[in-house]
């Protein structure tokens, strides 16, 4: 892997060789994959990779993976679509929504996955698992039987029930815990220093993380290798945020990119776990860990691994943070729904809820261009909206009955 040149702490700057570790040994500080811009400045270009397939692996020169053993699901590649209906609902310009539910398990995570599996299958390891709060879960188990991997996956006992029986299809181990996703957490930081297993979001998160830039690789690329203005990403440990600035700053470093990209990054958290918005909004340096309490169950860890580095993307880009009820939640689903024929999981709504308050308050601009990440599907959280939407009528099978329900005006 020439382009490649090994890991290093992101808080103390030591340098290590590639290999399934996730802390420093010296400060306990998290390590990230070192890439050789040089090298990959001379062999990449725009024309190799719209020549490339037509998933993540389009990218494999600013991934950390041997691109002969990557797992190929499908994941990545997903629309980029202009919504100007929603736009103007929202008093904006400008509006584009990155559609990651049409990903192979209808959420960003198989791009994650599929750059974790295919890793940890180059170390050769037989199992892998992952502690989840049910979307990485899903997709877990997808790549481990598309790839023949054992998988184990730990998810709060409370998850939606759409999001136990799309994991348990797959035929992997799916270990419901009695406590909520830090515990579970907790568990699996336990097991991984137990077994010689490939935890996605333990030992091999350094090349989990880099899965996530792809969504900032794609937007470029399909907005004709530009950069938004704006961008509005979801919370849950941080890490997708972080990781669409660093993939936005790579293309440039690597040459892709004829202008420095200025994207302001907004982050989107669910009132009911929002630590990183809480210190962003307080203007504290402090993350708070919270129990969470929200619909928004994909994006519920109170505790968020990356939560500082988030923190200080934002404002250093000039972003800003909000946190959503979950009846803004709903309204946030309903409204991508009603105008553009998208349906999200909950943490969609948190992201169009999060964008049309920042709107409200003229942080995002009409003359901006906007992204706003759409990171699932939502079949996946039906209970959500069951109570709020149905039938407009229910009668009889015929035509009367349906005249009686109904008064047409127009055609
Ligand atoms: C996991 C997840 C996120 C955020 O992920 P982090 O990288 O942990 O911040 C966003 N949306 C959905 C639907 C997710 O499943
Ligand atoms: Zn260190």
């Amino acid at each position: 892997m020439a382009h490649v040149t090994g890991l290093r702490c992101r808080e103390c700057g030591h340098e290590y060789e590639i290999a399934p570790i996730y802390t420093c040994e010296w400060c306990f500080g998290p390590v990230e994959v070192v890439y050789d811009y040089e090298a990959i400045k001379a062999s990449i270009s725009r024309e190799k990779i719209a020549a490339g397939p037509d998933n993540i692996w389009r990218y494999a020169d600013l991934l950390p993976v041997e691109s002969d053993a990557a797992i190929n699901l499908g994941a990545g590649y997903t629309p980029l679509v202009r919504c100007d209906r929603l736009a103007e609902a929202l008093g904006l310009g400008e509006v584009w929504i990155k559609n990651d539910t049409l990903n192979p398990t209808n959420s960003f995570k198989d791009r994650v996955v599929a750059v974790a599996l295919s890793k940890a299958l180059e170390f050769g390891f037989k199992t892998v698992a992952c502690a989840s709060t049910g979307n990485l879960a899903n997709s877990v188990a997808a790549h481990a039987a598309r790839a023949g991997l054992k998988s184990y996956v730990f998810v709060p006992s409370d998850l939606e029930a759409g999001k136990i029986v799309t994991t348990s299809v797959y035929g992997g181990n799916v270990v419901a815990v009695n406590g909520n996703y830090d515990d579970v957490n907790r568990l699996c930081a336990e097991l991984a220093g137990t077994y010689p297993w490939a935890f996605v979001n333990v030992n091999v998160r350094p090349f989990y993380a880099e899965g996530s830039k792809t969504l900032a690789f794609e937007t470029a690329e399909q907005l004709g290798w530009q950069t938004p203005d704006h961008v509005v990403v979801p919370i849950a440990s941080g890490s997708l945020l972080t990781k669409i600035d660093k993939g936005f700053a790579e293309l440039f470093k690597v040459g892709l990119l004829d202008e420095e990209p200025k994207v302001r990054v907004s982050g989107a958290q669910a009132l009911g776990c929002s630590p990183v918005a809480e210190a962003y909004l307080t203007n504290s340096d402090t993350i708070k860990p919270v129990k969470p309490k929200t619909i928004a169950k994909s994006l519920a860890i109170g505790n968020p691994a990356d939560g500082y580095f988030a923190l200080d993307v934002v404002r250093r880009t000039g972003g800003s943070m909000c946190a959503v009820t979950d009846d803004e939640i709903v309204d946030g689903i309903r409204l991508l729904a009603r105008t553009e024929g998208i349906f999200a999981e909950t943490a969609g709504g948190v992201t169009i809820a999060t964008l049309a308050k920042l709107a409200q308050s003229g942080v995002v601009r009409p003359d901006e261009r906007v992204v706003a990440y759409i990171t699932g599907h939502g079949l996946k959280t039906l209970d959500a909206v069951e109570g709020v939407v149905g039938p407009t009528a229910t009668i009889a099978p015929n035509l009367e009955a349906f005249q009686a329900a109904f008064t047409i005006e127009e055609q």
